[in-house]
């Protein structure tokens, strides 16, 4: 039951204890047992770390895209081998299901270390002709030291799709995990040694969000990457900007789905059942505004209410088990608050409503208004909200009316609607009859309060590199005097 690691940190290829800093308590949401116990840096371990990061980021940036690229793809290939106990330690960390951590975490940080690892020999610049022979060279150079924050929800994946470009395109990485999910990320540290990359390049150091702030503010930082939410967005920017520091953040959101009378009604309502239920609806793309059009939504109700029969609640670490609990009480609590704010609000219960522990029974609301508490802000938790529409103009025009916008979908069989929708929904990421589906191929990020710059696919190489410009002369220097 006990998973305590070495110690809480790694810094500079090495696990690194400093027990004077404050003491977090790792709890297992199964239970609510505490399984281990780390320390948030103190200044001399960020000292550490992002001194060390300095110092590797000097050797790797020297190393041919291609060898970079080689620790890369080793890295993937452990995680792989690895899965089971990294599944099962990402299910200790944040009580996900092992169902579900069996096939996405630890598999989808692996994909992002063989993708960017597959990229880091073709991450170059361009050749651009000019008159008289002249002409202008660019080159895509590492940024320097990256500082990663994460949320609690994904901590495997949120380290290695934060890592994978930056190391591909020859940063290094201080990854500070959430305070809540602490273990996952320590393990992927001892893989990219194992795998061959330089001490120092990718460090861990635990903490809360005063660890955060100084890694957001600290002058050796080049570039601040977070996953978390709009409130914390705000301060990290606004503390990169005193230093002119790159950033990409990646934020909440209210993401809506937008249900047609003519969609498949199976696809539509897996897809509502995925985006609002899968990690016990602690995932930042969820499509929490299920607006269905008239002519289906009672057809819609009944076929979701019938497939909800298929939750099975329980310990996560059972195979059977398909829905977890909240990451922590803390969180249950605020998912419960904000259920007594939709009955109080006027909304119908349609499911679900009740706790157990720091679980939370799948819940939905049906006659839903825009302007409830619950129609508006995030809950991080497995709350829908159905509402209804009537015309696509109408439909469209209230899922676009929030700050948000990280994701949203259509449902529908008519193929010009479902890319006309698309075009006009205002999210980083749309899904057209299919929901949640982020594979490393696909750029990943929001509009809006949601988010600036991108994770994944090509793009995020340009999050993690600058561009440099050669000018070459081929003739004379023209100067008037
Ligand atoms: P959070 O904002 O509370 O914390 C995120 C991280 O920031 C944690 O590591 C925390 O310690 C740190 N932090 C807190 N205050 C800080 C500060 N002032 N300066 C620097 N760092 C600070 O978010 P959370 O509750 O851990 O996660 C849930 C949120 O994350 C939700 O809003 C969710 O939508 C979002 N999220 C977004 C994505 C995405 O890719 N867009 C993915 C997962 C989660």
């Amino acid at each position: 039951m006990m998973q305590q690691p070495i110690a809480s940190h790694f810094v500079d290829g090495a696990y690194l204890e400093d027990t004077s800093g404050t003491k977090i308590d790792v709890i297992y949401p199964g239970t609510g047992a505490k399984i281990a116990t780390v320390y948030s840096a103190t200044p001399a371990v960020i000292d550490a770390a992002l001194n060390s990061a300095a110092r590797a980021q000097k050797t790797w940036a020297a190393l041919s895209g291609t060898q970079r690229g080689q620790v890369l793809l080793r890295a993937a290939e452990l995680i792989r081998a690895d899965n089971y106990a990294l599944s099962v330690l990402e299910t200790y960390d944040t009580g996900k299901p092992l169902q579900e951590t069996l096939v996405a975490d630890a598999t989808s940080g692996a994909e992002a270390l063989a993708y960017f690892g597959g990229l880091a020999a073709s991450i170059t610049g361009e050749y651009i002709p000019l008159a008289d022979g002249d002409f202008v060279y660019t080159s895509r150079e590492p940024i320097g030291v990256c500082a990663g924050i994460g949320a609690w929800n994904y901590p495997t994946q949120i380290a290695c799709w934060k890592a994978a470009p930056a190391l591909a395109c020859g940063n290094a990485l201080v990854f500070k995990p959430s305070e809540m999910t602490p273990l996952c990320a320590l393990k992927i540290a001892e893989i990219m040694m194992e795998a061959g990359a330089p001490a120092g390049l990718f460090n861990v150091i635990q903490g809360l969000g005063d660890v955060g702030a100084t890694l957001a503010s600290d002058s050796r930082v080049d570039k601040v990457s977070l996953t978390g939410s709009v409130p914390t967005g705000r301060k990290v920017y606004s503390s990169a900007a005193a230093h002119m520091k790159h950033v990409t953040m990646e934020l909440g959101g209210k993401s809506p789905i937008l249900i047609f009378d003519d969609a498949d009604i199976e696809a539509a309502v897996g897809g509502a059942i995925l985006g609002n239920f899968y990690s016990s609806g602690q995932v930042c793309s969820n499509g929490t505004r299920v607006f269905v059009q008239k002519g289906i939504k009672d057809a819609f109700l009944a076929r979701l209410k019938e497939r909800l029969k298929g939750v099975v609640m329980g310990d996560p670490l059972d195979e059977a088990v398909n829905f977890g609990p909240m990451v922590s009480e803390r969180q249950a609590e605020i998912v419960e608050g904000y259920i007594a704010r939709g009955m109080a609000g006027g909304a119908t219960l349609f499911a679900g409503g009740s706790r157990n522990g720091f679980t939370i029974a799948p819940t939905v609301f049906t006659d839903v208004t825009d302007d409830m508490v619950i129609a508006k802000e995030e809950i991080f938790g497995p709350v829908m909200a159905v509402l209804d529409f009537e015309t696509e103009e109408e439909g469209l025009r209230r899922a676009n009316a929030t700050e948000f916008g990280l994701s949203a979908a259509v449902f529908t069989r008519d193929l010009a609607r479902g890319h006309r929708v698309a075009a006009a929904l205002e999210a980083g990421t749309c899904w057209i009859n299919t929901y949640n589906l982020a594979p490393v191929e696909a750029p990943f990020g929001g509009v809006k309060a949601s988010g600036v710059g991108r994770e994944n696919s090509k793009e995020a190489i340009h999050h993690y590199t600058q561009v440099k410009s050669v000018y070459v002369a081929a003739g004379g220097v023209d100067a008037p005097y």
